[in-house]
């Protein structure tokens, strides 16, 4: 029993269902293989349920990767337009909400319509919700069982992602398949994922539900995004994003008056003596979160009570707000995993591995990360494609 193909995708994820409608198309025998029951359950959450399918402002520096130039060749190959090209001709209505981020008008069922609509005009053949029981590879070719059925093929895909968010039916199946064919896999860690903090930064959590927009920095990376505190640490874009650079014990800075002049609070007493303090920072931030910051400060009181350079000290403070997070929520609640599968394994121009013919991997499962925003999306649909059309 089974049947012979051209190429097994594992994985119907956004990356499997692209690189399998492209090779079906080209006139490759393609399966396509999910554990799930349905195609595409993270894009179906994505984006709050509108999936942010594309950013604009893609570009190989808004990716984390241990070889930044990895993703260049793929990215420059099939672009955010290209994308948008496939969006209208299905009729499906976008638009940008911000920072270059694209959004359909309607729902992410769309984007899963259309990928799955893409495979039809390939003839993918789909095997969904069974779990695959055993791989093996030999004579040139890749043996998947499941369901008691055995298929073959010369070329495997792995497209089966990260492990954040285990309860979608995520897992680390591609790193431990990248191992038994000796590729490196770069150390996985939860990104795009909320802070938690403990006892010592207690003042934050009791903001709880309170949101404002700073500039984040931590060493070099650097974004100004919103904050939002919450009753374990600290979430929101600014947050999730930094997220994917910071490395344990160590601290964060954030502006929190990131539009604020020089000398902004100095000022404000020259022009308005008898204003108070928290009233001064209460223009700028949400009120709770003054209060907080002025308690820390141990300042209160009207401005023309405070010598210059105190207020001087207190600018700088809210400009350069040090906190160490004692961790982050994990895989549990990571928007991606970081690191994967070691790119130095594989051809940034096909993603086959170097070393193992017919055998390639894209996708999250790839040791090449995203910011927040859509550029994980544009990895998968890229890396995809550049497999897809390379399949022989
Ligand atoms: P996945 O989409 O995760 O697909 C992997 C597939 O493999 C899944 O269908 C899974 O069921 C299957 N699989 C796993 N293990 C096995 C196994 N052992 N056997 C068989 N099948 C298996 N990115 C953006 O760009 N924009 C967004 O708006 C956005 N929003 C997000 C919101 C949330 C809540 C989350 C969690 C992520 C979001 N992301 C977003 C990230 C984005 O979803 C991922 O980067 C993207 O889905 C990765 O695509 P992929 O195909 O590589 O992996």
């Amino acid at each position: 029993n089974g049947q012979a193909f051209d190429a097994i995708v594992l994985g119907a994820g956004a990356a499997g269902l692209m690189a399998a409608a492209v090779a079906g198309q080209r006139g490759k025998r393609v399966l396509l293989v999910d554990h799930n029951p349905e195609a595409g359950r993270k894009i179906l959450i994505s984006g709050g349920g509108r999936c942010n399918f594309t950013n604009l402002g893609t570009a190989p520096d808004r990716y984390l990767s241990d070889n930044l130039h990895f993703a260049k060749s793929a990215l420059s190959r099939y672009t955010p337009r290209d994308f948008i090209d496939l969006v209208e001709a299905h009729g499906i209505a976008w638009h940008e909400k911000t920072l270059g981020q694209l959004f359909c008008d309607g729902s992410a069922r769309q984007i899963v319509a259309l990928l799955l609509e893409e495979c039809a005009k390939g003839q993918v053949r789909l095997a969904f919700g069974e779990p695959v029981s055993h791989i093996d590879y030999g004579d040139g070719l890749y043996r998947v069982m499941m369901a008691g059925t055995r298929h073959t093929a010369p070329v495997l895909v792995i497209a089966t992602g990260g492990p954040s968010i285990p309860k979608l039916g995520a897992s680390g199946f591609a790193y431990d398949l990248a191992r038994r064919f000796d590729l490196g896999v770069i150390q996985p860690r939860p990104a795009l994922v909320p802070f938690t903090l403990g006892e010592d930064e207690a003042l934050f959590r009791e903001l709880s539900g309170v949101s404002t927009e700073v500039e984040v920095h931590w060493k070099k990376a650097h974004f100004r995004e919103a904050a939002l505190f919450t009753h374990r640490g600290l979430s929101g874009p600014a947050m999730l994003q930094i997220s994917s650079y910071w490395q344990h014990r160590t601290p964060i800075q954030v502006d929190f008056v990131p539009d604020a002049a020089r000398g902004w609070l100095v000022d404000a007493k020259r022009a308005a003596p008898r204003q108070t303090l928290r009233r001064t920072l209460a223009e700028r931030l949400p009120e709770r979160l003054a209060d907080a910051l002025l308690d820390k400060l141990g300042m209160a009181g009207e401005l023309g009570a405070q010598g210059d350079r105190a207020l001087v000290r207190a600018e700088e403070a809210l400009r350069r707000w040090a906190f160490t997070p004692n961790g982050t929520e994990g895989f549990a609640k990571a928007e991606v995993t970081a690191g994967g599968i070691a790119t130095a394994g594989l051809s940034s121009q096909t993603m086959e591995a170097r070393k193992v013919p017919g055998l390639y991997a894209i996708g999250e499962a790839v040791d090449v990360t995203g910011w927040l925003g859509g550029y994980n999306f544009q990895w998968a649909w890229a890396s995809a494609v550049a497999c897809g059309r390379a399949i022989p």
